[in-house]
């Protein structure tokens, strides 16, 4: 293939109600030939929506990329319907299991052995072992995304193998369920109406209430962080990072020569969660406040679930509006970003999110 000149970004709805999760296909080309990548594939019923979409609207039934951007279920289990029901040439995952004795010394319970870690991260991560072992049943090659890897036109920007090794996995395997307890674990009592946010912050373009002190999981973090440059265009996906796992991404971005500001598009990380991002990490990759009735200049998407009553946070959505971009749902439906390539005809233009003067108070 030539060098890119077009791309269609899809994210499929993931769930009912107000579950989320990410499925995303995208295809890129010159016109002439095309790549396809997969990068999450939500539940089992948005991996056969991803199994449909890429037969009818990418035409093909082979997928280039299939990458797991991190091994919670909400992203990794519909990747096996997409493994078992389309031909894959390459699946991109971490795979903290083959990397038991780099990491070993990090454990100091002396029972642990190495092959009781290698148990323990498979039985820690069930949904990414399981694409494992579809890949090595129909001999699909394995790749992890490590910081620097080129996955076609992408390169991962984050995790480093290094701090995945030695802060990430003794991090999440240390507290294994400690932090799913959060806000943005969807947890059952989202479902419950009472539980909505009560809305009683004001914010303005001047105003922001985002924190810069808020954390997320180490699966979270470990997110396998995207960037391709296709057509002068740049594309950003980052699953569920959070503000240390956007920072690497950054970092890196600065020593490679990339101006991530400068994307196109973005993925907004953990479906509009704000635990996962800062006002100063959002300067660093989507840039500064811009003045206001600029008109947007960059296109933000977001995974969401039809009913979603917590999510995207108000004041999360703001904070890509103050910095140029127009943010959108998928809300039960698949939207599409592209670039040089005909609109699909029946396709209308998703609504966007406005700017909210009320948002989520943080208590
Ligand atoms: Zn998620």
């Amino acid at each position: 293939m030539d060098t890119p000149t077009q791309y269609e970004i899809d994210f499929l709805p993931v769930g009912n109600g107000d579950t989320s999760g990410d499925a995303i296909a995208i295809r890129y080309g010159d016109g002439i030939e095309w790549k396809v990548m997969v990068y999450d594939g939500g539940t089992k019923e948005s991996g056969k929506k991803l199994v449909e979409h890429i037969k009818r609207y990418y035409e093909t039934d082979y997928v280039d990329f299939v990458v797991n951007s991190h091994p919670d279920q909400d992203h990794a289990s519909g990747l096996s319907v997409v493994m078992e029901n389309l031909n894959v040439g390459e699946l991109w995952i971490h795979r903290p299991w083959a990397h038991a004795g780099e990491v070993l010394h990090h454990f100091k319970d002396e029972r642990i052995t190495e092959n009781s870690l290698v148990q323990r991260f498979k039985d820690k991560v069930p949904y990414s072992w399981a694409l494992e072992e579809i890949a090595v049943k129909k001999g699909i090659k394995i790749c992890e995304p490590y910081q620097g890897s080129e996955i076609g036109e992408f390169t991962v920007l984050s995790p480093s193998k290094d701090w995945y090794l030695h802060t990430l996995i003794p991090e999440f395997t240390k507290t294994p369920e400690a932090k799913d307890i959060t806000e943005e674990s969807f947890v059952s009592k989202t479902l419950d109406p009472l539980h909505k946010d009560i809305c009683c912050v004001q914010e303005s373009w001047d105003i922001e209430t985002l924190r810069d002190d808020v954390e997320t999981s180490a699966d979270n973090e470990s997110s396998a962080v995207l960037y391709a440059n296709i057509d002068s265009q740049g594309i950003f996906l980052c699953g569920d990072a959070g503000i240390r796992g956007l920072s690497h991404a950054s970092e890196y971005t600065d020593i490679y020569g990339q101006d991530l500001p400068n994307c196109n598009f973005y993925q907004i990380p953990h479906h509009g969660g704000r635990h996962n991002v800062s006002p100063e990490v959002l300067n660093k990759i989507v840039g500064e406040i811009r003045p206001k009735e600029t008109s947007p200049k960059k296109s933000a998407f977001v995974s969401v679930g039809k009913e979603a009553s917590k999510h995207p946070k108000e004041m999360v959505v703001n904070a890509f509006i103050r910095r140029g971009a127009k943010v959108t749902p998928t809300k039960g439906s698949t939207i599409c970003n592209h670039h040089n390539t005909p609109a699909r005809s029946g396709w209308t233009t998703a609504k966007d999110i406005p700017f909210s003067d009320v948002v989520e108070s943080w208590d």
